[in-house]
């Protein structure tokens, strides 16, 4: 039942007798009626200020306020103006003083003495009528919520699909960039592959490789930038944390970042200070924000332009503030910058190429990290800041977490390689072996099965996604054999999430990697195997 419909009705009874007053109550009561009393014409008004009622009964005999002129006040005020009437009068009507609100309606005269059943059913009139007026309110109290709720739904539904509009559009933008972002480095790539063809002198053959080798490190730093946006949007991205002085995690941005400030002739300021500034953090991730703020400074000032690093302490906080003299950014685009896929939309011959996810990347693991990061500029054209705040660290010596034991020399390894695309398998056979392993080639599981059965490798390089037996499948079956029991099981494969890990893991795999591996990814897990063989093996 509506809250309305809950609430008493009141009448208002007014008669200057106490005992009239006591009459007509004992009149009248009954279940769901209060019944306020008045014993002049002003204390019904102050009622009438705090209670709306159903019904006023008035008697026309008062000293000070007559009936009369108390219903011509109650007919001034807008509160009361509605409020049906019934007066009691005693003696004869007189009809000259009958009161001039009586053509509005609702107003009655009972002569005294009174008939008992007859102000009874009257005022059960009243009361009737006043129930349906509450029921009526209560109706139209429902019509208005549920109408304000259509139109907030209506609302809602709107910026739904507004958002997914924008959403549909920035997916439309995105696809078109990436399209055009890997096509960016693919084509250099290709010059170079036709360039070596013709068998080029020597020195611009190294210049064409090198070339090549900058063209496929930005390719894979594309690809690996999206899985990380799409590992981190699912909450999973692990961090390896570990006390680390930000000055490490500086010296390995800039290393990454160098080459792309110097090939824009940017001056470049270090301002480190001395004493190290601890941070329980992951050196990769860090360093990965580090060194995207620095391409973006490089990326987005002109050439010959200054930029400068500046770590500082403030108590618990470190700052890592990386400012450049170029573009600047807009005030309104200041806040969006870490959104996903945005980017600030410029002169296209100032466009500088970019996914625009890797400020959104560098926000989320500032974030896991317990920081934050803002950006500021005084506008277009006047340079921006980037500045990334980390709690300082105080906890004394916290052991590495997740880093493996240096690697040590060992005998070469004997490595199958399981791809079923040919040119994979026969390049990554003469990377193993340019570092000094043995390589063999099959091209499917049950030639791999086979081959490891009849020699057991030490190291299985397995691709997951081929015909006929995947490498899952390859793998459990490789693990049911004894001899195998040992051999460790690498999967290859281009699908990187944090899930595909895990079914390696699952099928019995000992490590996973995602193609392309560069040949110091290579280097070093074989060399971590080596190492562990040798130490398993014990000193000769
Ligand atoms: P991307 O550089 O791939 O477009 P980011 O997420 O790194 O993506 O940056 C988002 C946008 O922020 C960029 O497209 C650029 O418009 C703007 N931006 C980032 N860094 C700077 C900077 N140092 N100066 C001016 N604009 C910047």
């Amino acid at each position: 039942m509506p809250d309305r419909l809950k609430n008493p009705v009141h009448i208002l009874l007014v008669d200057d007798l106490p005992e009239n007053l006591l009459s007509l109550e004992a009149l009248l009561r009954r279940e769901g009626l209060v019944l306020l009393k008045a014993r002049s014409g002003p204390e019904a008004l102050e009622i009438l200020l705090k209670q709306e009622v159903a019904l006023a009964l008035l008697d026309v005999q008062m000293p000070e306020m007559d009936g009369f002129e108390l219903a011509e006040m109650m007919r001034g005020s807008e509160r009361t103006k509605r409020v049906p009437i019934i007066f009691l009068t005693a003696g004869t009507t007189d009809h000259s003083r009958r009161f001039r609100g009586y053509e509005a309606g609702a107003v009655d005269f009972l002569q005294k003495p009174l008939e008992p059943d007859i102000l009874k059913s009257k005022v059960e009139v009243f009361f009737e009528l006043y129930r349906q007026k509450q029921h009526i309110a209560a109706q139209r109290d429902a019509l208005q919520s549920a109408f304000e709720e259509n139109v907030r739904l209506l609302n809602e539904s709107r910026k739904y699909a507004e958002a997914l509009k924008d959403a549909d559009r920035r997916k439309d933008e995105f696809l078109a960039t990436l399209a055009h972002e890997l096509r960016n480095p693919l084509a250099p790539i290709r010059n170079g592959l036709h360039i070596l063809k013709m068998s080029p002198n020597p020195k611009i053959a190294d210049e064409v490789r090198d070339m090549m080798d900058r063209q496929m490190t930005h390719l894979v730093r594309l690809i690996d930038d999206l899985l990380d946006v799409s590992r981190v949007s699912q909450g999973k991205i692990d961090l390896r944390r570990e006390r680390i002085a930000l000055q490490d995690v500086i010296n390995a941005a800039l290393e990454t970042s160098r080459p792309a400030i110097d090939a824009g002739g940017h001056s470049f300021t270090l301002d480190l200070p001395d004493e190290p500034i601890p941070v329980n953090g992951d050196l990769t991730r860090l360093a990965q924000v580090v060194s995207n703020l620095l391409n973006n400074a490089a990326k987005y000032t002109p050439d010959g332009g200054h930029i400068r690093l500046t770590l500082t302490r403030d108590g618990h906080e470190a700052r890592i503030i990386v400012t450049d003299t170029g573009l600047g950014i807009e005030k309104d685009m200041l806040p969006r910058v870490f959104e996903l896929f945005t980017q600030v939309e410029r002169n296209l011959n100032l466009s500088q190429g970019g996914l625009g996810i890797g400020l959104a990347l560098a926000h989320r693991l500032v974030q896991m990290h317990a920081g934050s990061i803002t950006a500021d500029s005084e506008g277009a054209g006047l340079g921006s800041t980037f500045t990334v705040r980390l709690p300082v660290t105080d906890l004394e010596g916290v052991a590495p977490e997740g880093v493996e034991p240096a690697a040590k020399a060992g005998a070469p390894l004997d490595v199958l390689v399981v791809d079923d695309n040919r040119e994979s398998a026969q390049t990554t056979s003469w990377m193993l072996e340019l570092i000094g392993h043995q390589a063999r080639m099959v091209h499917d599981g049950m030639d791999a099965i086979a081959a490891a059965k009849a020699t057991p490798p030490d190291v299985i390089l397995l691709d997951i996604g081929m015909p006929g037996m995947n490498g899952y499948e390859v793998c459990r079956e490789l693990r049911k054999h004894k001899a195998l029991k040992d051999t460790v099981i690498i999967a290859q494969t281009g699908w990187g999430q944090e899930r595909d890990r895990q079914s390696a893991f699952e099928a019995g795999f000992d490590h996973h990697v995602t193609k392309p591996v560069s040949l110091d990814r290579f280097t070093q897990l074989l060399g971590d195997i080596q190492g562990a063989q040798t130490a398993a093996d014990g000193p000769i």
